[in-house]
């Protein structure tokens, strides 16, 4: 049924929002009528819920279903590659006294669910403004309550923090499958504690946080003016610290700057190690968006890559924000990915830059256009259907960058009379040949942004 649904819907959209969307798209389940799917990121599946739900509800019915549905779950990263033809097995029972679990040593690495498992090691890139925070937490990470503890890692927002502090948990979680990690937010710390005296539960929240190899906090800098918080923060550190337990902390700020936080909580904030994570630089956002890309297995042109690294700079959710906008809007407008698309697409959020159409823009867009590979098009090839789009995009090239002749003519390894040549012979079919006409406008529309 899968297949079928596939064929439906790749009769319905075009080959790259195919191509962009289902082609990553894994089958979790199927039954009556019901599709459950896997896809890649929640950004995937905010984009399925409002543009192709109907079409795969069509589809289903298509194919006899009376009451259809779709439903679609985010794939934890290390099974996106797996195609799943069955429904998952069930989850192991849940044993019913929590506390039974911690005793006995599990199998399997499991992550914590409260772990993103896209936040580990292998996904963060290291450059100059984060490489002392990434060697503290490795540090850690290899020598739990031995290398600093506590380690304090603070930045603004975005920079990888969190993604940093998970690393940590999961690196932790693979090597010694039997030490219990937390991670917690400082919001969620003080709600349990909340809940925890109104529930006259205390014992049990002690439990929890005391009770760990590992612990995560969160945006430590959210306890500032908590009295009841920070004085119950204060035991769980001390305790897990006289024990050799590895404490993390992040916050937007360095501990003496955190307001309204008690002296002591603040001296032991520094007894161990402070780092900071500052904003990327190019070459560093450059190789984040590299690095999603692949993991997304979204092929974008480098030179598109640098245009939106260019454009955002302040801090990484965003950059990877403005990658996924690019994404969609060439997806759904159906047209290849290139600098132009990409100003234009960005251009609602950031200042517009003055687009400067690039030869080889030119070259891939008209290759595009006629679904053939970009070096077939430059190449010496002698076919009417690379020859067509070749004097095409010397055409092109001319009317909307100012390139000289000879300049095109190197381009594609040619002379300039050739590129003459080609040009001349366009204009004259102009007028002639409506289609190429119609093409060539598109084209223009399409570089011009
Ligand atoms: P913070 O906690 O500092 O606000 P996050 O850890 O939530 O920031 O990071 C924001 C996003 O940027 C996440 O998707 C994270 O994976 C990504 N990110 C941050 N730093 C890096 C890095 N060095 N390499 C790759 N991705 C990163
Ligand atoms: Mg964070």
């Amino acid at each position: 049924i899968w297949t079928d649904v596939l064929a439906y819907v790749r009769k319905n959209i075009s080959e790259v929002e195919y191509h962009t969307w289902f082609a990553p798209v894994r089958l979790i389940g199927v039954e009556q009528g019901a599709l459950v799917l896997g896809v890649r990121n929640s950004f995937a599946q905010e984009w399925f819920r409002k543009h192709y739900l109907e079409l795969l509800e069509d589809a289903l019915r298509s194919l006899g279903a009376e009451q259809p549905q779709v439903s679609f779950q985010v794939l934890p990263a290390a099974q996106d590659a797996l195609m799943l033809p069955d429904p998952p097995p069930a989850p192991p029972p849940v044993p019913s006294n929590p506390r039974s679990s911690q005793r006995s040593v599990p199998s399997l690495p499991v992550p914590p669910p409260n772990l993103n498992p896209k936040y580990i090691f292998e996904n963060f890139v290291v450059g100059p403004n984060n490489n002392l925070a990434h060697a503290a937490a490795l540090a850690v990470a290899e020598s739990p309550g031995k290398a600093y503890n506590p380690l304090f890692i603070y930045g603004d927002v975005g920079l990888g923090k969190t993604h940093l502090m998970h690393a940590v948990g999961h690196y932790m979680t693979e090597r010694y499958p039997g030490k219990r990690v937390e991670y917690v937010s400082t919001e969620s710390f003080t709600n349990d504690l909340i809940n925890a005296i109104r529930d006259d539960k205390m014992t049990q929240f002690r439990n929890r946080y005391r009770s760990v190899d590992l612990l995560l906090v969160d945006d430590i800098q959210f306890l500032a003016g908590k009295e009841r918080t920070q004085e119950e923060f204060f035991h769980t550190f001390n305790a897990l610290y006289e024990s050799h337990k590895q404490i993390i902390l992040s916050s937007d700020r360095p501990p003496r700057e955190i307001q309204t936080l008690e002296g002591r909580l603040r001296s032991r904030f520094e007894w161990g190690l402070i780092t900071d994570i500052q904003s990327p630089e190019y070459e560093t956002r450059v190789a984040i968006l590299k690095m999603n890309a692949e993991h997304n297995r979204i092929n974008i042109p480098q030179d598109v890559l640098e245009l939106i690294a260019r454009q955002v700079t302040a801090n990484i959710r965003e950059l990877e924000g403005a990658m996924m906008r690019v994404v969609a809007f060439a997806s759904l407008n159906n047209v290849p990915f290139s600098r132009a698309v990409a100003a234009k697409a960005l251009s609602h959020v950031f200042t517009p830059v003055e687009i400067k159409v690039e030869m080889k823009d030119v070259l891939r867009t008209v290759a595009a256009r006629y679904n053939l590979a970009a070096e077939l098009v430059r190449g010496a090839g002698r076919m009417r259907e690379v020859v067509v789009p070749r004097q095409i995009a010397m055409y092109l090239i001319r009317d909307l960058t100012s390139h000289s002749l000879p300049e095109i003519g190197a381009f594609f390894g040619r002379d300039h009379s050739t590129v003459m040549h080609a040009i001349s012979k366009v204009t004259d079919n102009l007028g002639k040949d409506a289609e190429l006409t119609l093409v060539i406008d598109h084209l223009k529309r399409q570089l011009s942004g």
